[in-house]
This record gives C-alpha cells, sequence and structure tokens, in this order.
C-alpha cells in the first residue's frame, strides 16, 4: 500500500469505528518544539537519564539540584508550546464521538490545550502543571516555585513541612499511578481501534497497552516517524510525521 491508500484505509476504519484510543508519545508534540527523548537533539543528549531516576532524587541533593535546572527550561518551554496538527486532529476525532480516550506518556498538556475534554485524557507518567511534595503530599503552584527557583533558591522546599518537593511527573523506577493504569485498561478493553502515535514503544508498563490492544483482536495503527518495537503487532503502520498524517486522515475523514 502507498501512503495514500494507507490513509485510506485508516479513515475506513475510523468511519467502522465508535470506541477509539489513542496512545500518545514524545513524538506527537515534536512539531510543537518540544523534543523527545531518545531522537538526535532530544533531551537526553543534554541531560543524563541517570539523574531523573527516583531513588537518586529523593536520597541525592546534587540530582535535585540538576533536575530543578532542567525542570526551569523544560517548565518555560511547556507553556510556549502550542498544539499541532495531529493533536488538534485527536480534538476532532473526540468532537466527531469517535474517540474515548488518550492514553499519553506526554507531562506537556498539550492535549488538553488543544481542545480534548479532561476526562478523555489519561495521563500515564502525570504532568509539569503541579509540584508535589513527597511528604505532606501536599500541591504547590508552579508559578510559585518557579519564582522561588528564579530568586536564587535551588532546590527549594515544601513550604507546610520542609519535606522534598517534586514535579509531579512520573520520574524513572517511580511507581505508576494506580487511577490513571486502570483508567486506560479499561479504555483499551472497551476500544475497537488504537491508534499509537509519535511513541517508540519501549518504555513499559505504559508501552504495553498498544499491544494489548491488538492482543485483544482489536485494530492496531502506528503511526511514527522511526520504526518502533511494536511494528510487527500493527494492522497499519506509517512511518512519518505525525502531524502530516493526522491532517490527511481528518481531511479524508471530512470529504
Ligand atoms: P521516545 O523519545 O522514546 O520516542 C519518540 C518517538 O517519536 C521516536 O520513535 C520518534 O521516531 C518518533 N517521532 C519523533 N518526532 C516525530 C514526529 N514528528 N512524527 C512522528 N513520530 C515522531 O518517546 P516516548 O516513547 O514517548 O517515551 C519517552 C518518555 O519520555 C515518555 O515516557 C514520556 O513521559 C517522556 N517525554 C515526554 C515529553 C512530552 O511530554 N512532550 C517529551 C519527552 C519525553
Ligand atoms: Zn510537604
Amino acid at each position: 500500500m502507498n501512503r495514500e491508500e494507507k490513509i485510506a484505509q485508516m479513515a475506513e476504519w475510523v468511519k467502522e469505528s465508535n470506541n477509539i484510543v489513542a496512545f500518545t508519545g514524545a513524538g506527537i508534540s515534536t512539531e510543537s518544539g518540544i523534543p523527545d527523548f531518545r531522537s538526535p537533539g532530544g533531551i537526553w543528549e543534554q541531560f543524563d537519564p541517570s539523574d531523573f531516576t527516583y531513588q537518586k532524587f529523593v536520597s541525592n541533593q546534587g540530582s535535585r539540584k540538576i533536575l530543578w535546572q532542567f525542570f526551569q527550561n523544560a517548565y518555560n518551554m511547556f507553556t510556549q508550546a502550542s498544539p499541532n496538527p495531529a493533536h488538534f486532529a485527536l480534538a476532532e476525532m473526540e468532537k466527531m464521538e469517535k474517540l474515548q480516550a488518550i492514553i499519553t506518556q506526554n507531562i506537556d498538556s498539550l492535549h488538553l490545550k488543544a481542545g480534548n475534554t479532561l476526562e478523555k485524557i489519561i495521563e500515564l507518567h502525570g504532568n509539569m502543571e503541579r509540584v508535589v511534595c513527597i511528604d505532606c503530599r501536599s500541591h504547590h503552584e508552579n508559578e510559585q516555585i518557579l519564582n522561588r527557583l528564579l530568586q536564587g533558591e535551588e532546590v527549594p522546599p515544601c513550604d507546610h513541612c520542609s519535606g522534598i518537593l517534586k514535579p509531579d511527573a512520573v520520574f524513572f523506577g517511580e511507581p505508576m499511578p494506580v487511577d490513571e493504569m486502570n483508567r486506560a485498561q479499561q479504555s483499551i478493553n472497551s476500544c475497537d481501534l488504537c491508534f499509537s502515535i509519535g511513541s517508540s514503544l519501549v518504555v513499559y508498563p505504559a508501552a504495553g497497552f498498544p499491544i494489548m490492544a491488538k492482543k485483544q483482536g482489536k485494530r492496531l495503527v502506528i503511526i511514527n516517524r522511526d520504526p518502533t518495537s511494536a511494528d510487527q503487532y500493527a494492522d497499519l503502520v506509517i512511518h512519518d510525521s505525525a502531524g502530516d498524517t493526522m491532517k490527511e486522515l481528518l481531511q479524508m475523514l471530512n470529504r
């Protein structure tokens, strides 16, 4: 099948379906200017992934200092980023009452900014909008923490208990949020078509969801610039830009 035939096939499947789940990774947001982790120029070329483990963060003041430097850069990048055509296409698919859920590994809040409703979005890895105290579990405004960083605090402690503050995103080695994992499982169980968009499908347990859909006999479509570890399971694979592909899919649906 050539590219146009593949997009026509996808459009047919979307028309036949009422329960679509989209699984999204960092690759859906690179066209919004947020680098992914593994591509050249990605985040791991600037920071050492071993500084991002939960264990190191809680046990080591030096790691916390590096993390907060990263957070300052990342926060500015995330607040300035706008959704791209791939995010907007998923918002349209919700309006068409086709899309049942978005299971995302992303922490950039771009699905919400694109217009998908909160109850449809399952953030498996949390988000960067909030800061949480790992000791008393209180939540803190991002802006306030950012101001403290700008004023020279290198590792800001919790206002309430002086405990350790952490961006409310899931770190390597940190347990996955139970509610979100359950919601993701339920949405996979009840879907009839699963899109995996912009994920290398190597970070587990999140990457297990699209494969689970396929094992349950649902259709699986993978849209990713580079080959993924699950291409062999998919009914259809497009190695291309998520923004262009989803835009063309939407045009085909609106024809
Ligand atoms: P990844 O970095 O492992 O893989 C991203 C994939 O997206 C790559 O295979 C790449 O080929 C593909 N890609 C890049 N640009 C693309 C484009 N324009 N169109 C189509 N495909 C494109 O990312 P991952 O699988 O999501 O896992 C990494 C982890 O990093 C996740 O757990 C996530 O929490 C976190 N993360 C999040 C963000 C974000 O919130 N935007 C950014 C970086 C990392
Ligand atoms: Zn506290």
